[in-house]
């Protein structure tokens, strides 16, 4: 019977395999037509200033709804998008809407845009970048390139050589989703981030008793300060986990304690009623976006 079970488990794993190879495939191929269709969108949830609870900016987030299939995460569709190359054509949409809508804001505020590993190891980025800048009509120091330690898992020459291009272009650099990847800290060293990004993953729980979480944000808060960085801390959600990372130094919040991301319209709305955030209370509950 042991034996019978280890058949029909693999059985159904197969079977698993190649349901989750088709609908990656379909995936790909509606993903084609997304752009050209117009079934993209950027949202923007604010980043807030600790100190002042001000919206200090944005982060730019896809956004697909597909016509049958409705809201797909970017969780989904961005690897999809990396496997097959549809990156490039994605995160140069992406880039040139978000200079677009920024340009658009009621004051000179920051947007910022996550960068694929494959987009950094294209040597052409900095002058998509820099079209992207001057062609919305912004400034270079308004538009903030988000980039995960992955890209420190390859070619160490290629890496600096893009990192110095993009601060000759006059961007800012910040280290997405720190401390999750399998990277080293000798990057640190050299590369010119303007901010480091905490995780969701040490925000969440991080108010429990017994948690390490607030120690863990503690050092990296004081890491990135040491540094000459910002920090903002990711995913922020309720009053005590607000409470937590402005007690532990960092700059800046992003979270559904504030805001989930908003459409364009909705976030020159939301800075037309005022730029000072109000956070919601435990339960922020709104449709997902
Ligand atoms: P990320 O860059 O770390 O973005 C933050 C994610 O956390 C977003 O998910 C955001 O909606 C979510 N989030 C923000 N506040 C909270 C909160 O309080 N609670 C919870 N539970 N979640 C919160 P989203 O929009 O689903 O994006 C997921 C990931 O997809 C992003 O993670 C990023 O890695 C990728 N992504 C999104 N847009 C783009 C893009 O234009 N280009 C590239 N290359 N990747 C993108
Ligand atoms: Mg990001
Ligand atoms: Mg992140
Ligand atoms: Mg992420």
């Amino acid at each position: 019977a042991a034996k019978d079970g280890g058949r029909g488990r693999y059985h159904f794993y197969a079977e698993d395999l190649h349901a989750e190879a088709e609908a990656r495939s379909q995936l790909e191929e509606d993903l084609r037509d997304a752009i050209t269709r117009g079934e993209l969108q950027m949202a923007y949830q604010p980043v807030v200033s600790t100190a002042t609870e001000k919206i200090t900016g944005f982060e730019a987030l896809l956004r697909w709804h597909h016509p049958v299939k409705g809201w797909i995460s970017p969780q989904r569709f961005i690897g999809v998008a990396e496997d097959t190359g549809l990156i490039a054509q994605l995160g140069e949409w992406a880039l040139r809407t978000a200079c677009a809508d920024v340009a658009r804001m009621p004051a000179k505020l920051r947007v910022a845009v996550n960068v694929s590993p494959l987009q950094f190891a294209n040597p052409e980025l900095p002058t998509i970048v820099t079209q992207a800048i001057a062609q919305a009509g912004i400034e270079p120091s308004q538009l903030e390139l988000e980039i995960t330690e992955s890209v420190f898992l390859s070619d160490d020459e290629g890496t600096d050589a893009m990192f110095k291009a993009l601060k000759g272009v006059g961007v800012r650099l910040a280290l997405d989703d720190f401390g999750t990847g399998y990277s080293s800290l000798g990057y640190l060293k050299t590369a010119p981030f303007d901010k480091i990004k905490i995780d969701q993953s040490f925000v969440r729980g991080a108010t429990q008793e017994g948690s390490r979480n607030g120690a863990i944000i503690a050092s990296i808060t004081s890491l990135a300060h040491a540094l000459g960085m910002e920090i903002t801390a990711e995913g922020v959600e309720t009053l005590d986990e607000l409470e937590l990372v402005r007690l532990h130094g960092c700059s800046h919040v992003q979270g559904y304690i504030y805001e989930r991301a908003l459409d364009a319209d909705a976030a020159i709305t939301r800075l037309q009623s005022g730029l000072v955030a109000v956070a919601r209370g435990p339960k922020a509950s709104r449709a997902p976006r």
